[in-house]
């Protein structure tokens, strides 16, 4: 079994359900008393906030590929980074270091195309909703049709990740919100939604949408020990 470096922290509200999801799926697969090899690293969610807002995403680079190297240092195989928004400087992680990286959009993707979906509804921060390194992923390597709610429901989407989710605040009103941008996404023909944030899944759960949903936490989370598991 190798050993997967986790990049979390980004809030720890997600970071413990990879933690879980992942143990889970190692007991799942392996049985008895497996449990997943890994090594997690935490950052300051507020420093990293702090440079996302202000622009500053070289810095907050960094940051992360200072610890990639750390992960790969104490021995981590390969490297998974516990938040969609911080993809967008994968580039710069993946320079740092000579491990893999395990990229949450890709996971996600292969989940989507497997039910042969096509055009797909994505939530996200801000950053993973407008901002092309997610989209553009989801788009040139996949070849889907991603929808993004209008500018007034991205800001409503964004503002619930950033004041409520990461401090573990779950509210009946934004569920009710997020149903309601869901279904708009839906009459645009969307035939699934990305939860494309990894703390929407603490919110919004199978029984809240019409049409499949993509938990990123749960897949990226899974995808991790199905790799940590293969025969190389
Ligand atoms: N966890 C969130 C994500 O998956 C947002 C927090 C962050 O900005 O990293 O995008």
């Amino acid at each position: 079994m190798k050993t997967i470096g986790l990049i979390g922290g980004m809030s720890w509200e997600s970071s413990i359900e990879y933690y879980r999801i992942i143990n889970e799926t190692a007991r799942k697969k392996l049985g008895g008393l497996h449990s997943a090899k890994s090594l997690m690293v935490t950052v300051d969610f507020a420093e990293i906030e702090k440079l996302q807002h202000e622009d500053r995403w070289d810095e907050a680079a960094q940051i992360l590929a200072k610890c990639a190297q750390d992960l790969e240092r104490g021995g981590a195989d390969f490297i998974v980074l516990c938040t969609n928004t911080m993809h967008k400087v994968a580039e710069q992680i993946i320079a740092g270091t000579k491990i893999p990286f395990l990229h949450i959009a890709d996971a996600t993707a292969e989940k989507i195309t497997a039910q042969g979906i096509k055009k797909i509804g994505l939530l996200g921060t801000r950053f993973t909703m407008e901002h092309d390194f997610y989209k553009g992923r989801l788009i040139q390597n996949f070849g889907l049709d991603v929808l993004t709610p209008n500018e007034k429901d991205r800001e409503i989407v964004h503002r619930v990740i950033y004041e409520e989710l990461v401090l573990g605040k779950i509210i009946d009103t934004s569920r009710e919100e997020y149903k309601r941008i869901m279904g708009a996404l839906i009459e645009q023909g969307a035939e699934g939604i990305i939860l494309g944030c990894t703390e929407i899944e603490l919110l919004i759960k199978t029984e809240d949408s019409r049409v499949p949903l993509f938990p990123t936490t749960a897949i990226h989370a899974i995808a991790a020990v199905e790799k940590a598991l293969q025969e190389e």
